[in-house]
């Protein structure tokens, strides 16, 4: 599994394809129903964890609200927007088919409980948030799609999505102020173009 994979409108995976994943059972928001079992990567699985217990720690409570999302769902969700607003629209609002990152089963949306109620992506000055904004590379995330880089990504700014790369790109990333994963692989090219 390269954690680096870059998925988009441009770059999408395949119909048949369906990553390594483990079950997760956390609890989740009220927009998911509740027998649906999310799935995620292993390792993403095991740093969440770590990431979770960290944030614990420090008073905020984070949950995986929604993760894997096969090819058949998104064709499903793009189908339906298209019926309704037009092909052209639908490509505005939502991924098509294979270019979600929910596919690779690397990304997650964020999900934050306080005092026991669930809270969901309401604003960018909840607490748990800048938690995540500040520490989440640490545990191998980035923010995925941030305010400003949205010609970039090609998707609106997302406060919740937040997408596994590995802890040694997402600390090389912060180092080098990268903000997005489209931005991280311009680089490398230009690296690997670079002659001495
Ligand atoms: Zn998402």
């Amino acid at each position: 599994m390269d954690f680096s994979q870059l998925v988009n409108k441009e770059n999408r995976l395949p119909a048949d394809y369906v990553p390594d994943m483990v079950e997760i059972h956390e609890p989740m928001g009220s927009k998911i129903d509740k027998t649906y079992v999310n799935r995620l990567n292993k390792v993403a699985y095991a740093y969440f964890k770590l990431m979770q217990a960290a944030a614990k720690q420090e008073g905020y409570e984070i949950f995986i609200d929604s993760s894997y999302r096969s090819y058949d769902y998104q064709k499903r969700v793009f189908d339906s927007y298209a019926e309704e607003l037009g092909i052209d629209e639908a490509k505005k609002r939502v991924a098509p088919p294979g270019g979600s990152e929910h596919q690779t089963g690397l990304a997650f949306d964020v999900i934050s409980r306080r005092d026991g109620v669930m809270i969901e992506e309401s604003s960018d000055e909840d607490p748990e948030l800048i938690w995540m904004r500040e520490n989440a590379y640490k545990f191998g995330y980035i923010l995925r799609y941030p305010k400003g880089k949205e010609e970039i990504t090609g998707y609106k700014y997302e406060r919740w999505h937040f997408r596994f790369v590995g802890p040694e790109i997402a600390l090389e990333m912060k180092e080098k102020n990268i903000d997005t994963l489209e931005e991280y692989h311009m680089q490398k090219q230009q690296d690997k173009n670079k002659t001495y």
